[in-house]
């Protein structure tokens, strides 16, 4: 079962993602932590991405392509894959179905938590108040929404015409929200 966590910054992917690493045994892959983690080691992907992740623009989809590849080729007995944060952009989703179709697999459910702007805004405040992440600042955030809305939401029809995606509300509590995955997933 290989799964998509699909919304905007802050929607909550990533802590849907590592419940369901608890609770099915799932292996992440998010593009977001796997880039934080080359800038703090000081490779040289770290260092031609650094100041990408700080603009809140998207790095290259030949980058994060690359990162996902590894994962998929380095984890072949996966029990299932949540991709968060990844896709992003058309050329994306078309490279993880080849990849996928590769090694026999597809994308069999993209679960897609919709919020609402302003909710987001004020969650990301919060979020950068407590974990200090220099791309939450709010001036920065607003990129990261604005890449989201023209290059990632296209990713929805594209989605949605194979038939894959359901939709959950996530606004509500982390509770509901995980209830409403499993239902999804049932
Ligand atoms: P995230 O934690 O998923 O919001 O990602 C943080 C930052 O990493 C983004 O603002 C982008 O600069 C970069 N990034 C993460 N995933 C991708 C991706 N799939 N495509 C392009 N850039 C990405």
């Amino acid at each position: 079962m290989h799964l998509i966590l699909f919304g905007p910054p802050a929607a909550g992917k990533g802590t849907q993602a590592k419940r369901l690493v608890e609770t099915r045994g799932f292996i992440q892959l998010s593009t977001g932590d796997m880039l934080r983690a080359a800038r703090a080691s000081g490779s040289e992907l770290g260092l031609k991405v650094a100041s990408i992740l700080d603009s809140g623009a998207l790095v290259s989809d030949e980058i994060v392509i690359a990162l996902i590849k590894e994962q998929l080729d380095n984890n072949p007995d996966a029990a299932g894959f949540i991709f968060d944060g990844f896709p992003r952009t058309i050329p994306q989703a078309e490279a993880l179905d080849d990849l996928l179709a590769s090694k026999g697999a597809k994308i069999d459910k993209v679960i897609r938590l919709v919020v609402d702007n302003e909710a987001l805004i004020a969650r990301i405040s919060k979020r950068f108040e407590e974990q200090g992440r220099a791309d939450d600042n709010p001036e920065v955030f607003v990129t990261r929404l604005e890449a989201y809305n023209s290059q990632t939401a296209p990713l929805l029809p594209f989605y949605a015409d194979k038939g894959v995606m359901s939709e959950v509300d996530g606004m509500a509590s982390i509770e509901e929200v995980s209830a409403a995955i499993d239902g999804a997933l049932a």
